[in-house]
């Protein structure tokens, strides 16, 4: 769709599957089963969307997904289906190595391990050649010395060629990387999660990373296992859903699989409800 001069198209590179618990935090299973229905072990599929943004010449893709150079044990605890997103672009008539931005919300590996792959050699690339890679410091920093809780997270074939090729940036803070195109550091799910807006012509649109997952995360107590700073997510979620709604931002949400997009809206009992919308 376009928003002012932003052409904005949603991506699909696949889908995987999370662990139903980790992926709905504190939430019981008898209230969450309702909203993701669970498979025989427990998981719920998601998908790993992805945002291509044209604006002034300039092309920018929002998250990378999971990518293909996962080994056969780890896509199948996770049930991998992806690797779609060059396809996709291609699809849309744009090459991987027309990419001039790669924003990359954190690090983990189901947003990063897209931005490189293994060719038919063995051989380990970054997959769009010529974009730089938009990182917090602070998350680059966090995946690069983790700890033992969150390090399950980062693969180092994810995001070391990144730097090797001197595709990356760091980002201290907000960042506006093009006229009206903003990194946002929100921390919460990780120190350094930053969340992409749009502003133009007075009208935003959001694509929230892994602060909001999906549609079912949007009530304040619903978020992740995996989050490492969750008051820090809360805060952070209360005040953007409300700018949200108060200023009709058009909302991306990275791993719901029914409706990525939309506008948020109120109901009587203060319940935020999605108005879906193609991209
Ligand atoms: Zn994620």
């Amino acid at each position: 769709m376009q928003l002012g001069r932003f052409q904005i198209d949603l991506l699909n590179d696949g889908v995987m599957r999370f662990d139903g618990g980790a992926f709905f935090g504190v939430v019981p299973k008898a209230l969450w089963e309702r909203l993701m229905a669970p498979d025989e072990r427990n998981r719920v599929t998601v998908n790993l969307n992805c945002a291509l943004i044209r604006a002034g010449g300039k092309t920018i893709l929002v998250d990378t997904g999971v990518g293909t150079k996962h080994p056969e044990k780890r896509r199948g605890i996770f049930a991998m289906a992806a690797g779609n997103l060059p396809d996709q672009l291609r699809q849309r008539g744009i090459e991987p190595e027309e990419i001039d931005y790669v924003v990359l919300s954190h690090l983990h590996f189901d947003h990063a391990g897209g931005a490189t792959h293994y060719t038919g050699t063995k051989e380990l690339r970054t997959t769009f050649p010529r974009a730089q890679h938009l990182v917090q410091r602070a998350d680059w920093e966090e995946a690069t010395s983790p700890n033992e809780r969150n390090a399950a997270g980062y693969f180092e074939e994810d995001i070391e060629p990144l730097r090797s090729n001197r595709q990356l940036e760091l980002l201290d803070g907000d960042t506006e990387v093009l006229p009206g195109v903003w990194c946002r550091r929100t921390g919460g799910h990780t120190a350094g999660h930053q969340i992409v807006v749009l502003e133009v012509d007075g009208r935003s649109a959001c694509f929230f990373g892994d602060l909001i997952p999906t549609v079912h995360h949007l009530p304040l107590p619903y978020s992740q296992g995996y989050d490492l700073y969750p008051i820090e997510l809360l805060d952070q979620k209360r005040r953007l859903l409300d700018q949200a709604v108060r200023e009709q931002w058009l909302v991306v949400f990275d791993h719901e699989t029914e409706h990525p997009a939309g506008y948020l809206e109120r109901s009587g009992q203060g319940r935020l409800q999605l108005r879906p919308v193609d991209l």
